[in-house]
């Protein structure tokens, strides 16, 4: 858990936060230090700090994982200013997006199956990781004989491989190129991009704290918010904590979550402390609580206006 020190540029003005977990498993150590930072960005700042779960996934979603997750967080100092809000529960929200990019003519129909987009995306010309765009401008006759088949099709955004730039308090200006990517998929769920761009504007979230790992979907996500006329928040994409062979942490590795902790003696508060020791915030062993956690964070994280 070496981590350097990082500096986030001054925030913009106050803004509301959330912490927005896949409740797919326990969290582990990276998800815990994510969530401390974004709690610490919202509450430095005056804002009020809310926790979303992201359960649309069905299928990746664990029974009494969320529960888990919020009884983690919680052990570890984060506090919450609302009723925590599940997606599941949110579709009609979600449907009115979706409607409101149809009209727009911003969507069509796709039927490959990710084997299909992977062959397409590893020929000489394809680019891996987009998608090739074999569905995109289908004639009258294919759309007929597709949609007369067995295989629904996922909803894709017609983004035209738009250019979005936004700024990130840690990263500054950041440029990424928008693929079609899905909104619904083929199952009928709706897609992760869609609904956190809908909720965090739905929320009145001012501050969108999350993993770098998610740095490169976020030009996909002000598009979207373009297009559905949805105000952007600000941005912080804060660094994955790694394993001590620099990979990332899985939520696979029991030890590196609260119970594994735990069942290696370690409490929920030396884990606190460990992992904002990672960061610079206390030094080990030194138990800080909320209020000197929130002086430190002004004065250490966030560079000073002067
Ligand atoms: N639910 C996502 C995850 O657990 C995070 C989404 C976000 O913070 O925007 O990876």
């Amino acid at each position: 858990m070496a981590h350097g020190l990082f500096q986030l540029a001054p925030a913009p003005s106050r803004s509301d936060g959330r912490f927005a977990p896949s409740p797919t498993g326990e969290l582990h150590l990276g998800n815990l230090r994510t969530a401390l930072l974004a709690w610490c960005c919202a509450r430095s700042n005056d804002g009020s700090f809310i926790i979303r779960v992201e359960d649309l996934d069905s299928v990746r979603t664990r029974p009494g994982s969320a529960e888990q997750q919020l009884s983690d967080l919680a052990a570890i100092g984060i506090e919450w200013d609302a009723p925590v809000v599940r997606q599941s529960e949110r579709s009609a929200l979600y449907r009115e997006a979706l409607a409101q990019l149809r009209a727009a003519d911003l969507l069509y129909e796709c039927w490959c199956t990710r084997a299909e987009i992977r062959e397409a995306a590893s020929a000489p010309h394809g680019q891996a990781d987009r998608y090739p765009g074999t569905c995109r401008e289908l004639s009258e006759n294919e759309l007929t004989e597709r949609r007369a088949g067995d295989r629904s099709p996922a909803l894709r955004v017609r983004a035209d491989a738009a250019t979005v730039t936004f700024t990130d308090r840690l990263h500054g200006e950041v440029s990424g190129s928008v693929d079609d990517f899905v909104v619904a998929r083929q199952d009928g769920g709706y897609a992760y991009h869609l609904a956190v761009v809908v909720d965090d504007a739905d929320q009145a979230i001012g501050e969108v704290v999350r993993g770098d790992d998610l740095l490169e979907s976020t030009a996909s996500q002000c598009w979207l918010q373009q297009q559905l006329g949805l105000a952007r928040p600000s941005y912080v994409h804060v660094p994955l904590v790694r394993d001590s062979d620099g990979e990332r942490m899985s939520k696979r590795d029991s030890s590196v979550t609260i119970a594994g902790q735990a069942a290696l003696g370690n409490s929920p508060a030396l884990v606190r402390d460990e992992l904002l020791a990672s960061i610079g915030l206390c030094t080990a062993g030194e138990q800080i609580d909320n209020d000197e956690l929130l002086a430190r964070f002004r004065t250490i994280i966030v560079e000073s206006n002067q």
